[in-house]
C-alpha cells in the first residue's frame, strides 16, 4: 500500500496537536461528506481519504507507528492485500448509519434516525375470534387488552411537579450521548439516545405517584373495532397508534395488530370470495325432482332439483358468495345423493317391488357400463 502525507491530507502540520488534529478532521469530513455531494466520485474519495487519514494520525499508538514508519498498513485496516477499502466493503449498514449520525450531529441538526428507533412503544398483538359468518359478512367486536399509556397524572415526564427534575448530568440535558465505536476507519463517534434520562434530558427527583417515575401505566383497553367482510384466517387488521406508549418522553405510540382466527364452518367451506355448500338430498328428490332449502350467507334458499341429478352435481349462485372490496363471490351447491339406511321389511319391500319395474333405461350410466363390459369379454 503506498503511504500517503496523512498530516497532508488533512491539512495539518507534523507536529499538530491531538485537538488540531481531530478538528481539521472535522472540517473536512463535514465539507466532503457524501450527504451534501451525491454523485460526486471525488468527494467520496476525499471523504475516504481522510477517514483513513484520520484512523491513523488520531489515534495517537497508530501515529506513533506512522511518524517511525513502524505502522502494519495492512492489519491495521483490516483489509489483507486490498488495503483500504473504505465505503462499500467490510462495512455493515449499521455502520453507514452512525457515520451518517455523526455526521447530522456535526452540522446541527441532531439525528433523528437513532431518536425514532429507540422512541417507539412495543406493538401489541391481540388474538380475534370470528364466526364463519362474522368473518364472511363482516362484524362489529370489542377487544379488550391491555397497554402502557401515558401517565395522565405526569403527563408521560414520570416526575411529581415541575419542580421534580434535574438536568441529567450525563447528557447534559440534551437528552442524547456521544460514544466512540470502532469501526474500519478506526474510531468514530456516534450518536445515540442518553441511556441514563431515555432522551428526556431530565432526571426525576421526585418520581410520580401514580406510574411510580415510569411516565407509562399499564391500562386495560376496551375498543370497538369494525371487522370488514372476507377477512381471512390468519390475517392482521394493524390499528396504528393503538399499541404500547413509548417508555421513551415524547415517543411514539406502537400498533395494535389484530389477528384475525376463524373458526370453521360446519355447513360452508371457503374458496377465496366463493362459498361451497355440500349438502345431502334424499335419492327420491334426486330421482323424481323437487324443492330443497339451500342454506346461504343469508339465510335459506329455496332451490328447485330437476328430476334425475346426479350425485356431486353443482349448482352456482351467482353473488351469493362473500362481498368484499374487491368483488363479489358467488355460492356453489354441490349435492350428495344419499341412500337410505336402516329400512324396516315393508319400506325395503316397497323399494324392491320399484326396482322391479325399473328396466336399463332408467339406469343409462350402468347400462353404457354393462356394455363396455360385454365388449370386454364377447369379441
Ligand atoms: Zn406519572
Ligand atoms: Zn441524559
Amino acid at each position: 500500500m503506498p503511504k500517503k502525507d496523512y498530516y497532508a491530507v488533512l491539512g495539518v502540520t507534523k507536529s499538530a496537536t491531538e485537538d488540531e488534529i481531530k478538528s481539521a478532521y472535522r472540517k473536512m469530513a463535514k465539507q466532503y461528506h457524501p450527504d451534501l455531494h451525491p454523485n460526486d466520485k471525488a468527494a467520496a474519495e476525499k471523504f475516504k481519504e481522510c477517514n483513513e487519514a484520520y484512523s491513523v494520525v488520531g489515534d495517537p499508538e497508530k501515529r506513533k507507528k506512522y511518524d517511525n514508519g513502524t505502522l502494519d498498513f495492512e492489519n491495521s485496516f483490516n483489509g489483507g492485500g486490498s488495503g483500504f477499502s473504505g465505503f462499500g466493503q467490510g462495512f455493515s449498514a449499521s455502520g453507514f448509519d452512525d457515520i451518517f449520525d455523526m455526521f447530522s450531529s456535526f452540522m446541527g441538526g441532531g439525528s433523528k434516525r437513532t431518536s425514532s428507533r429507540a422512541s417507539v412503544g412495543a406493538d401489541i398483538s391481540q388474538t380475534v375470534d370470528l364466526t364463519f359468518m362474522e368473518a364472511a359478512l363482516g362484524a362489529k367486536k370489542t377487544v379488550t387488552f391491555t397497554r402502557l399509556e401515558k401517565c395522565p397524572t405526569c403527563n408521560g415526564t414520570g416526575a411529581k411537579d415541575a419542580a421534580s427534575f434535574v438536568t441529567c448530568d450525563k447528557c447534559k440535558g440534551t437528552g442524547r450521548v456521544t460514544y466512540q465505536q470502532s469501526t474500519l476507519f478506526g474510531t468514530q463517534i456516534v450518536q445515540g439516545v442518553c441511556d441514563k434520562c431515555g432522551g428526556s434530558g431530565k432526571i426525576v427527583t421526585n418520581p410520580c405517584r401514580e406510574c411510580g417515575g415510569k411516565g407509562v401505566n399499564s391500562k386495560k383497553k376496551v375498543i370497538n373495532v369494525t371487522i370488514p367482510a372476507g377477512v381471512e384466517n390468519g390475517s392482521v387488521m394493524q390499528l396504528d397508534g393503538e399499541g404500547n406508549a413509548s417508555r421513551t418522553y415524547g415517543g411514539r405510540n406502537g400498533n395494535l395488530l389484530l389477528v384475525i382466527k376463524v373458526e370453521k364452518s360446519n355447513v360452508f367451506t371457503r374458496d377465496g370470495n366463493d362459498i361451497v355448500v355440500e349438502m345431502p338430498i334424499p335419492f327420491s328428490v334426486a330421482a323424481c325432482g323437487g324443492d330443497i332449502e339451500v342454506p346461504t350467507l343469508n339465510g335459506m334458499q329455496v332451490q328447485h332439483i330437476e328430476e334425475g341429478t346426479a350425485n356431486g352435481e353443482i349448482f352456482r349462485f351467482r353473488g351469493k358468495g362473500i362481498r368484499t372490496a374487491r368483488g363479489t363471490g358467488d355460492l356453489y351447491l354441490k349435492v350428495k345423493v344419499e341412500v337410505p339406511v336402516g329400512l324396516g321389511k315393508s319400506e325395503k319391500h316397497t323399494l324392491e317391488q320399484m326396482e322391479k319395474v325399473l328396466s336399463n333405461k332408467n339406469y343409462p350410466k350402468r347400462k353404457a357400463f354393462l356394455d363396455e363390459i360385454s365388449k370386454l369379454y364377447n369379441k
